[in-house]
């Protein structure tokens, strides 16, 4: 074990036995383990045996709680970072304690292991070569539809992890947005008893779990769109809704962003700049 150092060390997402033999061990021999919750690690750690002391480092304190983590291993103490579960730092906390320490040039290594993201996209069976993840999707809906309407021409693949709460209002956005044709797929509760993986037509997913209900954990995969980018560009486009003067300014920049899949407030800025130039 090197002194001063920050371990980051994944944990399961689910089935206990995917820790991995280097993980036990840092954790074992560290001074500390910097833990999201500790009350859940605690359960993880008694089950292997562990009882190296542990500290709380969530989203709400990380700022702080970096600067003492960052003191502890200095005096040339080792310190794990654990997350609930999976990999720390995806969709998790851990980057700015991670970043505060390169830029002190304390040392920072990772004992590798599970995560939701790359366990889904393994066994979902889509060509996953590209793929663009995003995190959570929004809770609020008009944002959750801003980065749907975002998915309409892209070209690779797009993994999104969602709440079970909200994926059927997200599948209909998606059947809505994208058609009732476009491929997703959902892995729900991944190296757990219940999981289950369901990919087909979004109207298909929709409707599985519409009789099924949505419980557990789940990563959302949206397979990349048909479509080829409108050949004109977007100033064109906005230009000749215009002239054709049949929509409302309003209607315009709905339809131009549908149809560049681009949020409307940006159709909407590049048409303020337009008035301005004088050219609309
Ligand atoms: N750091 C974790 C990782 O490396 O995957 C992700 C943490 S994020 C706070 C938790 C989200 O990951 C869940 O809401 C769910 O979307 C996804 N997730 C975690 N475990 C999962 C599982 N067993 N099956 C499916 N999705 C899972």
């Amino acid at each position: 074990m090197t002194p001063g150092t920050l371990h980051i060390v994944a944990t399961p997402i689910g089935n206990l036995e995917d820790i991995t033999l280097r993980a036990l061990r840092i954790l074992k021999e560290v001074d500390l383990i910097a833990a999201e919750d500790t009350r859940h690690s605690r359960k993880l750690l008694n089950y292997f045996g562990i009882e190296t002391p542990l500290t709380s480092c969530h989203e709400h304190n990380e700022e702080g709680k970096a600067q003492q983590i960052i003191e502890i291993i200095r005096r040339g103490q080792s310190v794990a970072l654990i997350s609930d579960a999976g990999t720390p730092a995806i969709s998790d906390p851990g980057f700015r304690l991670v970043r505060r320490c390169r830029e002190l040039g304390i040392s920072v290594t990772a004992a590798p292991g599970v995560s939701a993201l790359v366990t889904a996209l393994s066994i979902v069976g889509l060509p996953c070569e590209n793929f663009i993840f995003s995190g959570f999707l929004p809770s609020k809906k008009m944002a959750r539809q801003a980065v749907i309407e975002t998915l309409r021409h892209r070209q690779e693949l797009s993994v999104f992890y969602e709440s079970p709460h909200r994926l059927l209002a997200t599948l209909e956005e998606i059947v809505q947005t994208l058609g009732v044709d476009r491929e997703v797929a959902v892995a729900r509760e991944l190296t757990k008893l219940h999981e289950e993986i369901m990919r087909g037509a979004a109207s298909e997913v929709l409707e599985h779990f519409r009789q099924k209900g949505v419980r557990g954990e789940i990563v959302l995969l949206v397979s990349p769109g048909q479509e080829a980018l409108p050949a004109m560009s977007l100033e064109e486009a906005l230009l000749s809704y215009e002239q054709g003067g049949e929509l409302a300014p309003k209607e315009a920049v709905k339809q131009v962003a549908a149809q560049f899949g681009i949020p409307a407030a940006e159709v909407y800025q590049e048409r303020l700049r337009l008035k301005k130039e004088g050219r609309l």
